[in-house]
């Protein structure tokens, strides 16, 4: 896989025309006074929303007439409220603590009421997320203690834990082959399968150059996509065994959240960046070539400024490498001052290619394969609900968003 790549410093919204669509904003939830962490959109009649925040409470709001949220629930939790969980058919929210316990509660009363069920103390530190898998009565939560832990849904008994040695940022399960990935702020992903309820290591995979913040799961095609500080996602193809990635750049800053929608084969990505990419995964993409090392440019045969015998002997100064991003030759700036989009290459902004593949780009390969919005807000965390086809997203101005996801969804 390529090295670290950034996007061009252009103004680039002509060049993507898969950018600048309009979702439209339902409602708005204001007036948590510190950062909101998570938030889920609870369907049903209310279509209700409840979320964990800074200021150690959980709240629910329900809708009431005009699409206005009003709040029905606001407890006090004796830490800062850093993860949820819903279970829908339990009605079950899970609450992970700054100080590492799980707060199990059941919405009761239409959405009025929070009742208090157990508390689990599975950390030490923040618990960054939770991942329940009902058929299994597992409830999976990863933790700054740099520990994955898992206790029993209807008992609260903690049942094993692994050290991850890392600050862990997120979790995702397959319950077909029971592996466990583990995403950490070192940008590896632990690969665990779980045997007779202990965790066994299988493999570690590295693709980010920064942490990994969020993960997803395509059951069917058995992908993996990984979300990273390098404003990159990471498409692993798990199920083919042949470790084939595809990478999928799109963002301008870190991307905190992944949705996968599997009815619309379609991929969303939330980021830093203000940005909702809805990329098509139903579309043909193509690893990253590797690039290439050279002492001179494999276009024009210049010397890179390294290259002092060369330098020497043409009398001429060395210019910086570059590489084409189809083809990965190593080239001067001259030579690749061509842009453009590579959306099969997973590049959904112009990057640099070489003079021969930019001459010969199709009109097919110049298709973008992922739509954006600008959600304008910077997006922590997202949520979506496919039945009342509702999108939330948590911004990090403390305010909450509720989409309608109709066009997209139909
Ligand atoms: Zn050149
Ligand atoms: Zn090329």
């Amino acid at each position: 896989m390529a090295a670290e790549i950034k996007p061009l410093e252009q103004n680039s919204d002509e060049i993507r025309s898969g950018f600048g669509r309009k979702l439209n904003l339902l409602s708005t939830i204001e007036g948590v006074p510190l950062d909101i962490n998570m938030a889920v959109l609870l369907g049903g009649e209310e279509e209700g929303v409840a979320a964990v925040s800074e200021d150690k409470t959980v709240r629910i709001w329900l809708k009431k007439n005009k699409g206005k949220y009003w709040g029905s629930v606001c407890q006090h939790l004796p830490a800062t409220a850093s993860s949820i969980y819903y279970q829908k058919d339990k009605h079950k929210i899970y609450v992970g603590l700054n100080n590492g316990t799980v707060m199990d509660f059941v919405i009761t009363d239409n959405g009025t009421k929070l009742s208090h069920i157990r508390d689990v103390l599975a950390h030490v530190d923040r618990i960054t997320c939770i991942e329940v898998i009902p058929a299994l009565k597992f409830v999976f939560t990863g933790s700054k203690d740099t520990y994955l832990q898992w206790h029993c849904s209807e008992s609260g008994k903690k049942l094993g834990k692994f050290k991850i040695d890392v600050w862990i940022s997120s979790l995702c399960f397959d319950l077909a082959s029971k592996c466990l990935f583990v995403g950490d702020l070192s940008g590896q992903i632990t690969v665990l399968k779980m045997v007779e309820g202990s965790a066994h290591f299988i493999t570690v995979l590295k693709g980010h150059t920064a942490s990994v913040r969020c993960l997803a799961w395509d059951n069917e095609n058995s992908l993996l996509f990984s979300g990273g500080g390098d404003n990159t996602i990471v498409v692993w193809d798990i199920g083919s065994r042949k470790g084939t990635t595809v990478e999928l750049s799109g963002h301008q800053d870190r991307v905190e959240c992944l949705i996968y929608i599997p009815t619309f084969k379609q991929l969303l990505s939330g980021g830093y960046d203000s940005n909702l990419i809805i990329w098509n995964m139903d579309a043909q993409r193509n690893s990253t070539p590797e690039w290439t090392e050279s002492d001179k440019c494999e276009c024009c045969n210049g010397p890179f400024f390294w290259n002092f015998k060369m330098m020497w002997e043409i009398k001429s100064l060395g210019g910086r490498q570059h590489h084409c991003r189809k083809c990965g030759k190593a080239i001067c700036a001259k030579c690749s001052s061509n842009v453009s989009i590579l959306p099969q290459y997973g590049f959904e902004y112009p990057v640099r290619l070489c003079l021969n593949c930019h001459a010969n780009l199709t009109s097919e390969e110049l298709q973008p394969l992922a739509t954006f919005y600008h959600l304008k807000h910077r997006i922590v965390h997202a949520d979506a609900d496919i039945n009342t086809k509702r999108l939330l997203t948590v911004g990090k101005d403390r305010v909450i968003k509720i989409w309608e996801m109709v066009d997209n969804w139909n």
